[in-house]
């Protein structure tokens, strides 16, 4: 059931993770998390938190984790993530997935889906060149993929034992992609 549900979205950056989280958080009626959206607005805002990340951001790199878990932490603790949540950019290493079970063990929670949106290469670079984000210069998406590759796609492997974790085909239109993830959740 899609009430209340609890999920995780991988998928390399430009696969459209931003885009559908939100979607299906407004359709759940959950809080859409995204760590990305996070920073960008803590830059933007010139706080503490945005001024230790911006360098990390601009070039493409990760922040260091303990830049994120307080975040992570407080936001899963606030009383509206009861009942649910989407998980959009986090986790993003092997080290942030750990750090994600012991805090979901410790509030009593688990993930329903583990989510990857699968999209090729060549799409992702166009995609993301056509989306003009502030990081999104050929060189930061370059150097974007490459760390998703090293640090992020592990975490396929660590998630997809288990039987929550779905691939789902992100290179068609978005409209179609919110169809078949509405369908995935409804379907449990
Ligand atoms: P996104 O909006 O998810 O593409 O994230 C934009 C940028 O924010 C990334 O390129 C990273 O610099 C940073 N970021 C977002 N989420 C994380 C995370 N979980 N760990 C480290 N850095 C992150």
């Amino acid at each position: 059931m899609a009430a209340g549900a609890r999920l995780i979205f991988l998928g390399p950056p430009g696969a459209g993770k931003g885009t559908q989280a939100e979607e299906l958080a407004n359709w759940m009626e959950v809080p859409h998390i995204s760590t990305g959206e996070s920073l960008r607005s803590a830059i933007a805002a010139k706080t503490p938190l945005g001024q230790q990340a911006e360098g990390y951001v601009s070039q493409g790199e990760l922040v260091p984790d303990e830049l994120l878990v307080n975040l992570i932490r407080d936001r899963l603790e606030q009383s509206e993530a009861e009942r649910g949540w989407i998980l959009d950019g986090f986790p993003r290493t092997l080290s942030q997935a750990h750090f994600l079970e012991s805090l979901l063990s410790e509030l009593a929670q688990s993930v329903d889906y583990v989510i990857n949106l699968e999209v090729p290469d060549e799409v992702l670079v166009k995609r993301l060149l056509d989306r003009g984000r502030q990081d999104d210069t050929e060189e930061t998406i370059r150097r974007r993929l490459q760390v998703y590759r090293q640090q992020t796609m592990p975490l396929i492997d660590f998630y997809h034992r288990g039987e929550n974790f779905h691939s789902i085909d992100g290179d068609r239109p978005p409209e179609e992609v919110t169809v078949a993830l509405q369908s995935l959740l409804e379907s449990k």
